[in-house]
């Protein structure tokens, strides 16, 4: 297991600067994500660490070294693509076993003849890899057939065995998942995380998929623009994101957005969106008298909206919304509800047991103790 570092890490392809002055500690045991929108560059800055993608600017660490001129088969690494990469005309063992047998000394007669014990002890020594793996994975029945002859799931479990049975320092993953279907994702994605929680091996994953993130996450890098926008736990990306594009990029749906002005009326503030106005609670109107009278961004998430009847809270100070229901999306164990006040459009994620109705009109109530406040200018949060 080791410690990854990426200082200052830049990546350009001609004019286009896919990775933009990175720098992330990746602790070791640590699982960490890489996530954000096509194109942002997590995909390059892991096939930076893999060795795969030669670095413009900046420095590479894995443990205590640095491995900017490392070749990727020296790196101690191993990587699990989306398209699993197996060989198709060598059954799963083979799969599993060829990267051991490839750090072989060269087999020649000879050779062979001179290291014959080694070389039994070596096969020794793959075949318990391997079938150690297998069972990990729950591939013992699977061993000897071709991949053509496997689900996907089973075919990426392959791949998974394939990067364990070298026992790295360090795992990659680049979107792993993304070829299974939606009921084998979640599957697999427990299986992950368990594999992690019993390797404990430092694992750098790639994806586009913030559910995915905050699930497996022990930290997560929200990346745009080939730059990291926020590195925090699952948790305070979601409570405390510092800028508009990580509140909008992590959680589902979306956080509710919504231009206004911040007024300050007998000694309290109040977000005034031209449609609604609610209050600021006092133990969060810090630091904004610099905002008074200016343009700011409020953002609601949609379970921070609630039907009064329903609230987990009791206080109405200001934080009543007259809405309208447009549409009810029935989702299982709650309710979408799309609504308008004024002329803003919400969405509010509510209770099943809620008792709404279209076109219904209704005093939501706003959890203003976690609602968010943006500089619009700088885009960064306020609270
Ligand atoms: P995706 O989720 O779509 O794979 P990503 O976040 O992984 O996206 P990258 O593949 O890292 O993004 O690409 C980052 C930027 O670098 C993009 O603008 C991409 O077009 C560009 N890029 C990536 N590889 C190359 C290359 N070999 N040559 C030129 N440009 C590249």
């Amino acid at each position: 297991m080791a410690k990854v570092v990426l200082k200052d890490l830049t990546k350009r392809f001609g004019s286009v600067v896919a990775v933009r002055n990175v720098n992330l500690e990746i602790q070791d045991g640590e699982f960490m994500v890489l996530v954000g929108p096509s194109g942002c560059g997590k995909t390059t800055a892991l096939r930076c660490v893999a060795g795969l993608e030669e670095v413009s600017e900046g420095e590479i660490w894995i443990g205590d070294r640095l491995v900017n001129d490392v070749s990727p088969k020296d790196r101690d690494i191993a990587m699990v693509f989306q398209n699993y990469a197996l060989y198709p005309h060598m059954n799963v063992y083979e799969n599993m076993a060829f990267g051991l047998r490839l750090r072989l000394p060269p087999t020649t007669p000879l050779a062979w003849l001179l290291q014959r014990r080694a070389y039994k002890a070596k096969n020794a020594e793959i075949d318990r890899r391997v079938r150690q793996a297998a069972e990990m994975l729950d591939l013992q029945q699977l061993l000897y057939r071709r991949p053509k002859e496997l689900s996907g799931g089973q075919r990426q479990r392959v791949a998974l065995g394939r990067a364990i049975v070298r026992e790295p320092k360090v795992f990659l993953m680049d979107e792993p998942l993304s070829n299974l279907d939606a009921k084998l994702r979640v599957q697999t994605r427990a299986e992950l995380i368990r594999l992690h929680r019993r390797l404990g091996i430092t694992t750098i994953y790639v994806t586009h998929d913030q559910v995915e993130a905050m699930t497996m996450g022990d930290r997560i890098a929200v990346m745009e623009g080939g730059v990291i926008q926020q590195v925090d736990t699952p948790l305070n990306l979601y409570n405390h994101p510092v800028n508009m594009f990580v509140a909008g990029f992590i959680g589902s749906p979306e956080m509710n957005m919504l231009e206004a002005t911040l007024k300050r009326l007998d000694g309290h503030y109040f977000v005034d969106t031209g449609s609604f106005q609610v209050k600021i609670p006092e133990g969060r109107a810090k630091n904004l008298e610099a905002y008074v009278g200016k343009s700011v961004i409020f953002g609601i998430r949609p379970e921070d909206i609630y039907d009064p009847e329903l609230a987990p809270f009791s206080n109405r100070d200001g934080n009543q919304v007259t809405v309208t229901v447009d549409v009810i999306e029935p989702m299982g164990s709650s309710l979408l509800v799309y609504l308008t006040a004024g002329k803003h459009p919400l969405i509010a994620s509510c209770d099943a047991n809620t008792r709404l109705k279209e076109n219904e009109t209704w005093q939501a109530v706003f959890d203003m103790q976690k609602a968010h406040l943006f500089d619009k200018d700088s885009t960064k949060a306020i609270f």
